[in-house]
């Protein structure tokens, strides 16, 4: 049976730390870490998720200041919102909650971000820290993973790992930060051949597809770690991962569950993203 990866609990414990950062900070420099949380239009999903992002940073004592705008915003305005939000002194973060209404280029908001406030990881400058090894502010979910693969106790040095997935939010920056940590990477999108023999060569395999139970047992290698970041909600109005977990935990050495795995790590990883950028203020 695989040791479950309890990202709840995991995340709860990086939490309270995150707790003492702060409180470090606003005593030594009387800095209280600040996320601008923006949302335009009213998608109950992003809704819901910008809920959770800010009682986390009410939780760790980041202040958080939250912009609502109608979904029929311009893209000059949203721009010149965030073109405001990197002067302000008291923001070290800014979350531009995607999806965004089709009149707004993503690219242009993400490019207008400033790179020391971009806490999602997502501007070219971050991704191009991230792509040659040096420091910078790195995307949320795959830090997460990252840091829920070191909790599974297998070191990547060596490993070969299977991402299946190549969004920029999680596979290739996943990939990226395995190849770092000297991991064999293998990336698997949708036309990939021969899947489940290349996934069942994976010593860690992620799987970010966005499909439900896509993955079983068969395609599992014996005493593999597997992080599953799907989350998918099905017509009953539950939520489930892209593994099927209760047959895939008799042969991993390590499973996440989904929920409860990926998703508080990403939020938490969204903390210590805004206080690194404190910090670094
Ligand atoms: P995405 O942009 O839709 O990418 C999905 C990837 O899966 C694509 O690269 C796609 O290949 C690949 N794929 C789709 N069908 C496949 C198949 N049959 N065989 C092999 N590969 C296949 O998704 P995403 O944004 O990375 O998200 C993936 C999942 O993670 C979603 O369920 C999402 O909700 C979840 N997620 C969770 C968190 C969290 O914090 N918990 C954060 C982010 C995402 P192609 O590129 O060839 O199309």
């Amino acid at each position: 049976m695989a040791y479950i990866i309890d990202g709840k609990k995991i995340a709860a414990e990086f939490r309270a730390q995150l707790a003492l950062d702060v409180a470090s900070l606003t005593q030594t420099r009387n800095i209280t870490p600040g996320l601008a949380v923006v949302l335009v239009g009213n998608n109950p999903a992003s809704e819901v998720y910008v809920r959770m992002k800010k009682k986390a940073c009410a939780d760790v004592g980041i202040a958080s200041f939250s912009h609502e705008l109608p979904i029929d915003t311009t893209e000059d305005d949203l721009l010149a919102l965030v073109n405001r939000l990197n002067h302000d002194p008291n923001v070290h973060g800014i979350l531009v909650q995607l999806p965004l209404p089709p009149q707004i280029h993503e690219s242009r908001i993400i490019q207008a971000i400033s790179p020391r406030k971009d806490v999602d990881g997502f501007h070219p400058e971050n991704v191009g820290l991230l792509a040659t090894g040096s420091p910078g502010l790195r995307p949320c979910t795959p830090l997460g993973i990252m840091a829920l693969i070191a909790k599974s106790g297998m070191d990547p040095a060596g490993k070969h790992a299977v991402i299946i997935g190549r969004s920029n939010i999680v596979g290739k920056p996943v990939a990226l930060m395995l190849l770092q940590a000297h991991a064999t990477v293998t990336i698997c999108h949708s036309r990939t051949h021969h899947l489940q023999q290349v996934i069942s060569s994976g010593d860690i395999v992620v799987a970010a597809i966005g499909r439900p139970r896509f993955l079983g047992k068969e395609a599992i290698q014996e005493g593999a770690v597997v992080i599953d970041v799907g989350t998918n909600r099905l017509e009953d109005g539950t939520l489930c991962g892209d593994c099927d977990f209760e047959a895939i935990k008799h042969k991993a050495s390590a499973i996440t569950p989904s929920p409860g795995g990926v998703g508080p790590m990403t939020i938490a990883m969204l903390l210590a993203n805004t206080i690194q950028a404190a910090q670094q203020s």
